[in-house]
């Protein structure tokens, strides 16, 4: 995120002063590494829990629709950035996957026909197939089908339009371009603490890790993308707007195998349904994985549980991050997320032979040997505090003082797939005397700014083809990874 903005913002300004400050001693190592996320390039195609059934057997789309506008925007980001050098090769950060929903029994494969039969008005979605024929499954994803007992229905949406982004190799390059153009980068520095002075700048008070030594920096505006941080820190730095707001740990497992009789048999990112009652972060997944030019499979998430807010976090973090102001909202959480947390204690509760049961289901013939267990990041989910009613929600939310000198972004997903809406808007609430200047530049990069491309086909087609031949994601694309 905070890379995106850095990026964004000196393509705007080229003169300004941005200062970076990691902790860690090297760039995007924690949500962001590939191996602490699914890589999805989360564009609703596949991910049914964006499309939920109603009471009366309707699917609502809505959600779906503006995850994959927010992708779109993204999408023609990195296009840009790839044509004018801020990101170097395509293949080094996205890669063409198909994305695919599955479900297996009678009701199941009924709600997915009327899923894609709301979605195929959509010019978004025009690409999604519905498939029940068992021939057309097993030759799409021979590893699904290897052993299936095809007694049981079975049906899939498929869509070649899908991608794998490497958020890591992303951010770097982001930082890189940033950095070669004058920004300051501080790894191994953290932030302790941040004042905001009386004419509305901020005192940010950071500590370099290694030898102790502190350090005080002062800012016209602080971004506060701190990932599974920034909770703390923006209540350290006293914003009205974080007020009430909490923060819930579950961390991230996956099976993972890089066997070549394995990943090539299956080449697509294919989401499940959640189990009943559990929250949306736990949707079963297979997905194919391409980290450093080099295919892997993945499965999963299962759950874990750290009061840690940050992989390489502090233990404390959890209970310092509790106040007299949410107080009541987490303790509210917590009588009332039952299914949440029956669903925690059933993760942590899983056995190795477990988590290959709950894979078989996906690939019937996988076996032990070939998988090891990867822990992933943590994400935070946000607990939105309203007169003690507390309230989690497992998205995204960018907070921004009235004043506009400071803003962070608490959550996880959709994700870094919706880094860049999610900084323009940071940019549009804090920048607002800045940002019609720098309108026409940003559709320059984003041509679709300002308009939903659902109801305008024709630019969705002209935006959809140039960001497919930018970054190389067209069908006559190049495919060979780079290395
Ligand atoms: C298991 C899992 C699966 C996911 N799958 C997907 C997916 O498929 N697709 C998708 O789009 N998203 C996915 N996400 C979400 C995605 O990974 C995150 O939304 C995204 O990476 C967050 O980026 P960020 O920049 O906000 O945070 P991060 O990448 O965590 O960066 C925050 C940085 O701030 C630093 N920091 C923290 N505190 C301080 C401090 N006090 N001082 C200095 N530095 C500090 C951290 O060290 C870190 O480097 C997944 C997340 C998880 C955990």
């Amino acid at each position: 995120m905070s890379a995106t903005l850095g990026a964004l913002l000196r393509l705007m300004e080229p003169d300004w002063s941005i200062t970076l400050v990691e902790r860690l001693d090297g760039a995007a190592a924690e949500s962001s590494d590939p191996w602490n996320n699914a890589g999805t390039g989360h564009s609703a195609l596949c991910e049914l829990n964006y499309t939920p059934q109603q009471s009366d057997g309707s699917v609502d789309i809505t959600k779906a629709v503006g995850v994959n506008e927010q992708w779109q925007v993204s999408r023609q980001f990195w296009a840009y950035a790839v044509e004018n050098g801020v990101l170097g090769d395509p293949r080094s950060f996205i890669n063409p996957i198909p994305h695919v929903s599955f479900v297996h029994g009678r009701d199941n494969v009924d709600y997915l026909k009327r899923r894609h039969e709301a979605l195929a008005g959509n010019p978004l979605f025009r690409s999604s197939e519905f498939i029940d024929d068992e021939a057309e499954f097993a030759r799409r994803l021979p590893l699904m089908a290897e052993k299936r007992d095809f007694s049981e229905p079975v049906a899939i949406n498929w869509t070649d339009e899908g991608t794998d982004v490497d958020f890591g190799s992303l951010s770097r390059q982001l930082l890189g371009y940033g950095a070669q153009r004058g920004m300051t980068t501080l790894f191994g520095h953290e932030v302790r603490d941040l004042r905001q002075q009386s004419d509305g700048s901020w005192t940010v008070k950071i500590t370099n890790r290694r030898t102790g030594q502190n350090r005080k920096l002062d800012a016209k505006f602080v971004f506060v993308g701190a990932g599974g941080g920034a909770l703390n820190l923006l209540q350290k730095a006293g914003m009205k707007e974080a007020k009430g707001f909490g923060g819930f740990p579950v961390s991230g497992k996956f099976l993972r195998s890089d066997k070549p009789h394995l990943t090539a048999q299956h080449q697509a990112k294919v989401y499940g349904l959640p189990p009943v009652g559990a929250p949306p972060m736990s949707v079963p997944h297979l997905d194919t994985r391409m980290i450093n030019g080099k295919p892997w499979l993945l499965f999963g998430p299962f759950a874990g549980w750290s009061p840690k807010f940050l992989k390489q976090g502090d233990i404390l973090d959890l209970p310092e991050s509790i106040t007299l102001t949410n107080f009541a909202s987490i303790v509210n959480v917590g009588l009332t997320q039952w299914s949440l947390l029956q669903y925690l204690v059933g993760q942590l509760m899983l056995s190795d032979a477990e988590r290959i049961g709950a894979l078989r289901e996906f690939a019937p013939s996988a076996i032990d040997p070939d998988w090891e267990l990867n822990v992933a990041g943590q994400r935070v989910q946000v607990i939105c505090g309203s007169k003690g009613k507390g309230v989690l929600n497992f998205g995204t939310t960018v907070l921004a003082s009235a004043d506009g000198r400071i803003a962070g972004l608490l959550g996880a997903s959709p994700g870094a797939s919706i880094a860049v809406p999610a900084m323009l808007d940071v940019m549009e609430r804090c920048f607002a005397e800045h940002f019609s200047s720098w309108l026409p530049r940003l559709k320059e990069m984003v041509p679709s700014l300002g308009t939903e491309l659902a109801k305008e086909p024709e630019l969705f087609d002209e935006v959809w083809a140039w960001g497919s031949k930018a970054l190389k994601l067209d069908k006559s694309a190049d495919l060979t990874p780079a290395g």
